[in-house]
């Protein structure tokens, strides 16, 4: 597992293909272009296409089409190959089941038989950071436990947790700046592995960032929660964390978290309702306070100027 050098200024984008891309997904897009190649860097496109169920045909060469309409290029990607392929999660589940199995060696990962009915996850786990462990009382680690679910459940395909270290785990954030997250052994062991033979969210992005060589993930702040569990994963491979910047994401007037769901705020619209690229690359830059509103520029416009401390969203994108 030979991993890509990795530079500070390398960069990706790694949407995952369940639809177009909103105005909110391509501005982070954009930003995490502007990072790398105002820094001289390289940038990778990666499609995370692991969660079959939400894949939409089509949805992956709408996005090439989409961010290449924006003016974003990269060096590496689904479409243009490159040294540290594939660039497709589908196509690298050999990669993720050898870094399973080395945690599996190390003792850092353990199957787990718990579900939600036998009361070992809460049913309505409450929202705040690690989300995706919240509520889970950490029976499997216990290897008596683990052993008498097992037993009461002969049929059931285990996930694989994450056995975390308790302890703060400090994240320092080019964006959102300073965070600490306390972690605590048992109750924040993360799932890695899904049942059905499918590599979590967790594994996969730590797995793909490191061996690609990605010196810089620039994404949305909804995932600066997962941050801290993807750098104790780094230490447990013995990789090098990239820096982060998570930066804000667009919200509906709701103040909630757009989806991937209606072409009509995405690209599509936009073009129907006769909109240019320097229109919509203007409006996505002035939406974060980049550039003055009304601005009509082309990307490669804004590498000059672009300042990541002038980061601050906007109303009205
Ligand atoms: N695939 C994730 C998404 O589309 C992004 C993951 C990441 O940037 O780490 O929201």
């Amino acid at each position: 597992m030979q991993r890509s050098t990795s530079c500070p200024s390398r960069g990706r984008y790694a949407p995952s293909p369940s639809g177009p891309l909103h105005l909110g997904n391509l501005r982070t897009a954009l930003l995490a272009w502007l990072f790398a190649r105002s820094g001289g860097g390289s940038f990778v496109l990666r499609l995370e296409d692991l969660d079959r169920a939400r894949v939409r045909p089509g949805a992956s060469e709408g996005i090439v089409r989409d961010l290449r309409w924006l003016g974003i290029d990269w060096d590496e990607g689904p479409d243009v190959g490159g040294p540290s392929g594939p660039y497709q999660q589908s196509d690298r589940l050999p990669l993720y089941r050898d870094h399973l199995n080395r945690l599996l060696e190390l003792g850092l990962a353990y199957p787990c038989y718990c579900s939600r009915a036998d009361g070992a996850i809460a049913a309505s786990a409450p929202n705040g950071p690690l989300k995706e462990s919240a509520g889970y009382t950490g029976a499997c680690r216990d290897p008596e436990l683990r052993a008498s679910r097992r037993r009461s459940h002969p049929n059931r395909e285990p996930v694989f947790r994450f056995a975390v270290t308790s302890g703060d785990q400090d994240v320092v954030d080019a964006v959102a700046g300073h965070r600490r997250f306390g972690l605590k052994s048992g109750q924040d062991d993360f799932v890695i592995w899904r049942a059905g033979g499918v590599p979590a969210y967790q594994l996969a992005v730590v797995v793909d960032d490191a061996l690609m060589g990605i010196g810089q993930v620039i994404r949305g702040d909804d995932l600066l929660d997962s941050t801290p569990r993807q750098m104790a994963l780094y230490l447990a491979f013995g990789y090098q964390a990239p820096n982060w910047a998570h930066v804000p994401i667009v919200r509906d007037a709701a103040g909630k978290r757009m989806a991937k769901r209606s072409s009509d705020e995405g690209l599509d619209g936009a073009r129907a309702r006769g909109c240019r690229t320097e229109e919509v690359v203007g409006a996505l830059a002035a939406s974060i306070g980049l550039v003055p509103d009304g601005t009509v520029c082309a990307a490669r416009e804004l590498l000059n100027e672009f300042n990541s401390a002038r980061l601050v969203p906007q109303p009205g994108l």
